[in-house]
């Protein structure tokens, strides 16, 4: 797998300051085509020994449109504020759409639009309900020497994964929910098991 680190900045921000580390990594995506995927870790000015970590895919419409489709912007900006106040970083993963590309997720919006939940849409388009892959994260904690975290998440997968290379210990994340969101939070937590009340 190969990888590049960039140096580290700072960025300030209406939380707080942050420091900011690129890791480009060369992959494939769904199609099988050859791709560079540019990934961002934001982490606190001190990084505590068991730090608190939220691993988020990108949701262009959720964490920069503020969409109420689904939750991604919500659990974006708990994040950062719980990052700032406790120490720890935000691996931010470039898979939008879960892993199946912004063309692809708007594709799955039009079908939404016409009464399909997120799953079904997918799958109409022949597309996997989650296409996303972690084995980024590993390199990233391995820079960051992380043995033992709190992770943030609801999904019991991501969880998992973690666990066959890290201590981890979870802790919920839950953004608050509107009437434009209630069944994608619904499908997440049937057909994708996810941990939510
Ligand atoms: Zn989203």
């Amino acid at each position: 797998m190969k990888v590049d680190i960039s140096q580290t900045a700072i960025l300030p921000t209406p939380y707080g300051d942050f420091k900011l580390t690129a890791f480009r990594e060369w992959t494939q995506n769904i199609h099988g085509r050859d791709c560079e995927l540019e990934h961002l870790v934001i982490s606190s000015m001190q990084i505590p020994a068991k730090p608190l970590v939220r691993i988020h895919s990108e949701c262009l419409t959720g964490d920069v449109l503020h969409s109420l489709k689904c939750d991604c912007g919500g659990e974006l900006e708990i994040a950062l504020r719980l990052i700032q106040e406790r120490g720890g970083m935000i691996l931010y993963l470039r898979q939008e759409g879960r892993g199946i590309g912004l063309f692809n997720k708007i594709n799955a919006y039009a079908l939404q639009d016409q009464g399909m939940d997120t799953v079904e849409a997918n799958e109409a388009l022949g597309l996997p309900k989650d296409g996303r892959d972690y084995k980024i994260v590993e390199v990233i904690f391995k820079h960051f020497n992380l043995t033992e975290i709190t992770l943030l998440t609801n999904n019991p997968l991501k969880l998992k994964f973690l666990k066959s290379f890290v201590s981890v210990d979870r802790e919920e994340i839950l953004a608050p929910s509107n009437c434009h969101n209630q069944k994608y939070l619904e499908i997440k937590k049937i057909k994708m098991g996810h941990l939510l009340p």
